[in-house]
């Protein structure tokens, strides 16, 4: 094992090879749901498509896409390829609207999945000697129990906290010398203001070095203002349910998200006319899980916009690379014909002098106008100082230079927002 690479054979092999991988593999998986799954053999019949038809990569545009739609109408184990018996994990997340996306493994899609995730955790710095708080809730959701076998792969020692109780993880981060967390960047934060209050400064009083975040949208901003809080390098993760959970991408060194594309196949789309776009545009990520058993995604549409490279990156990888996302399409909000991501009023929040990281996003729909404000808390010390109209009138200055939209600010009492230890709610329907 190298320095650098969890798995060097494969982060730092030819793009070529790579690619006879994953033909390799995509026609293995064609045949396999072909024959293992009624309702794809269903779906592959209608699309007029046999195995023996993948003969290239570009044939994958052949297949049909997979949906939340089709998720929801084979809930919960109508897509499983194995016998029932076979699976030994399960996991879910709560669906937005209606049914849950469920997440079955076999023994070896948990195998897999450890071995996607410890590549992932080596590539952020993590080691055998180090000791990570897992700070994201344990339970039906994929986010703990991801990190937890990854982690453990490597031979860290892994803290069970799970989330809440935020006093308690402060003390236990403290006395176990936590040199790791993992939770969502949003909790983090919250976890360092408490820690304030009970009188450590976060740079200096913790072991911390290494931060492993994902579950949310978070500007590049929130990223740098995590970092300068705690006095640690922030790492995002990226990765979904229907996927495989977290794993699917290896935030290098170099801050890119390398795509495990021996196992997860991506496309970019147009999502309008679904039509596959090349490298290096921004369209809707479609992944392919090449080597799962239990339940292979084929095709599914993720609804989160980014872009795909094959560039070479400086840390040496040559495993492809996928933008941050830029938001799910279902985030995306159309004020006065401006298409807005929450993440890009954040972007320009982040900027303003004295600003918290505490704010929220309230939508207000009357019939079929959509119209937004902002409300956003200053620090302790910026609320003292008050002339609290010239930070509104910043900030509304700093989204206008982004989105070249008037969005009315309102500078609101510190601590009044409340605070989450999973998913911060950042957009609130009023
Ligand atoms: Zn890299």
């Amino acid at each position: 094992m190298s320095e650098e690479f969890w798995d060097p054979k494969i982060e730092t092999m030819p793009l070529k090879d790579l690619k006879e991988l994953q033909l390799k593999r995509l026609k293995n998986l064609v045949k396999y749901i072909y024959d293992n799954n009624k309702y794809y053999n269903q779906k592959l019949k209608e699309a007029n498509v046999k195995p023996g038809d993948i003969k290239t990569l570009d044939d994958i545009q052949k297949l049909p896409f997979l949906t939340k739609q089709d998720l929801r109408e084979y809930y919960p184990f109508g897509l499983v390829c194995t016998e029932i018996d076979d699976i030994v994990e399960v996991h879910a997340s709560s669906g937005t609207t209606g049914k849950p996306v469920v997440g079955p493994y076999t023994q070896n899609d948990v195998e897999l999945w450890g071995e996607v995730m410890a590549r992932a955790l080596y590539a952020n710095g993590l080691r055998k000697k180090d000791v990570m708080q897992n700070s994201y809730g344990y339970g039906l959701f994929t986010g703990a129990h991801g990190f937890e076998k990854g982690a453990q792969k490597i031979g860290a020692m892994v803290v069970t906290i799970s989330s809440g109780n935020t006093k308690r993880q402060i003390n236990v981060m403290k006395d176990f010398g936590s040199t790791a967390i993992a939770c969502t960047p949003s909790y983090s934060m919250y976890m360092a203001e408490v820690a304030e209050e009970m009188g450590y400064d976060p740079k200096k009083d913790f072991k911390l070095k290494i931060g492993c975040f994902g579950a949310e949208a978070w500007s590049n901003e929130m990223r740098s203002n995590v970092e300068k809080r705690w006095g640690i390098t922030a790492h995002e993760h990226y990765g979904l349910t229907e996927i495989i959970g977290p794993g699917v991408v290896s935030e290098c060194k170099k801050k890119k998200l390398h795509i495990n594309a021996d196992h997860f196949y991506t496309e970019v789309i147009d999502p309008d006319t679904s039509e596959t776009l090349p490298p290096g545009e921004e369209g809707e990520l479609v992944f392919t899980t090449l080597t799962k058993e239990a339940f292979p995604a084929v095709r599914f549409r993720t609804r989160d916009l980014a872009v795909y490279y094959e560039d070479k990156c400086d840390c040496g990888r040559t495993l492809p690379i996928q933008s941050r996302i830029k938001g799910r399409s279902d985030d995306m909000m159309k004020v006065k014909g401006v298409i807005v991501f929450p993440s890009q009023i954040e972007a320009a929040l982040m900027k303003v002098e004295g600003i918290s990281d505490n704010y929220q996003i309230v939508k207000t729909k009357k019939g079929d106008i959509t119209s937004l404000s902002v409300e956003a808390e200053p620090t302790e010390e910026r609320w003292r100082q008050g002339k609290l109209d010239d930070f509104e009138k910043q900030a509304e200055d700093e989204i206008y230079s982004i989105l070249n939209l008037h969005v009315p600010v309102k500078a609101i009492e510190p601590k009044t927002i409340p605070r989450s230890t999973g998913k911060a709610k950042r957009v609130i329907e009023r």
